[in-house]
């Protein structure tokens, strides 16, 4: 039975662990820690929501670590989530749901993970928010970016906060941001690769900038300071493939260096794989997991090549993530008035 711990102090030791791999000897359970600051309602962060992406966690233990000893500037509340995937390294273990595919709103059957994510909102909602963040890092090569579920003045403003680059969308269902996006601006940040110094210190900066905001301005971004896009589309390889980033002969063969073209504006005609399997193509599925890979994917003498003018993000060189999640996003520019 998944049981979630609730705390009103840091427990002993924190500051001296040296990885989210030892975060479960102090916090066996999910755990939810309130924090007493300067003004409410409290600002929510959720990190190890992929028990792999440690970013959250260190830029967390040395936000803390600066108020060590003064009072926040604002109440807290962090949420450290997959402590149990965490604990291997891992993205989640086999058996676990996504932990960031299981929060109100998801499609996902109840069990155990979703009633903790309703638990927690729960609480959140109760003690009244001022903002959410939740923090994860990418496999591939990619700037920083904030991701929204809702397109409204605040969650944009908190968005541009961490970067110039946004994304919109409002597929999978049963993250984190579409939940709390119901009660409080709300944003996931996606801040590179894990383990990676620049990145902690570029999350400890924006949580503590917000923690300081005295409020979310309501006034529309001038639209030159925000690249907005919106994910049209996710991208997977056929079950019944194989494919491969370095063997040639695999029936799907991936562009080695694929991921350099994330945040990339490419033009149609973009080759993404070869293969001599004539058959095979690469998948897209719309937001309501409609396969439509003949709107997004051409095939040209053996090339697979974008149909349309479309920017990919989160490509990753990760073959079990990609069986596990996927490929990539595909991404339009929105619109900006
Ligand atoms: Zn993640």
């Amino acid at each position: 039975m998944l049981q979630l711990t609730e705390l009103d102090s840091l427990p002993e030791g924190f500051f001296a662990l040296n990885s989210p791999r030892e975060l479960h000897t102090l916090m066996p359970n999910p755990t939810l820690l309130h924090l007493q600051g300067r003004r409410e309602p409290c600002l929510f962060i959720s990190v190890l929501l992929h028990g792999n992406e440690d970013t959250g966690f260190f830029a967390v233990q040395q936000l803390l670590r600066k108020y060590q000893g003064q009072v926040l500037p604002r109440s807290l509340s962090i949420f450290f989530g997959n402590v149990e995937a965490a604990t291997f390294g891992k993205r989640r273990l086999d058996g676990q749901p996504d932990y960031n595919r299981v929060w109100p709103g998801t499609d996902m059957e109840d069990c155990d993970e979703t009633r903790l994510m309703a638990q927690i909102t729960e609480i959140m909602v109760e003690k009244n928010l001022f903002a959410s963040i939740d923090v994860h890092n990418n496999t591939g090569k990619n700037p920083h970016y904030g991701c929204i579920n809702v397109l409204d003045n605040r969650s944009l403003q908190l968005a541009r906060l961490f970067s110039n680059i946004a994304v919109y969308f409002e597929t999978p269902r049963g993250i984190q941001s579409m939940a709390m996006a119901q009660y409080c601006p709300a944003v996931t940040i996606e801040c590179g690769k894990p383990g990676v110094a620049h990145g902690i210190e570029h999350v400890l900066e924006f949580l503590d900038a917000v923690l300081h905001l005295q409020d979310l301005s309501d006034h529309p971004l001038p639209p030159h300071d925000i690249n907005l896009y919106q994910t049209v589309a996710r991208v997977t390889l056929p079950e019944e493939y194989a494919f491969s980033f370095s063997n040639t002969a695999a029936d799907i063969h991936l562009l080695p260096a694929l991921d350099r073209y994330n945040f990339s504006e490419l033009p149609a005609g973009t080759v993404f794989a070869h293969s001599n399997h004539p058959q095979a193509n690469l998948q897209a599925w719309d937001d309501e997991n409609v396969e439509v890979s003949e709107h997004f994917f051409t095939r040209e003498q053996g090339k697979i090549c974008l149909k349309l003018p479309l920017m990919p993000a989160m490509l990753t060189l990760d073959e079990s993530i990609i069986r596990q999640d996927c490929l990539c996003y595909l991404m339009k520019r929105l619109p900006w008035e």
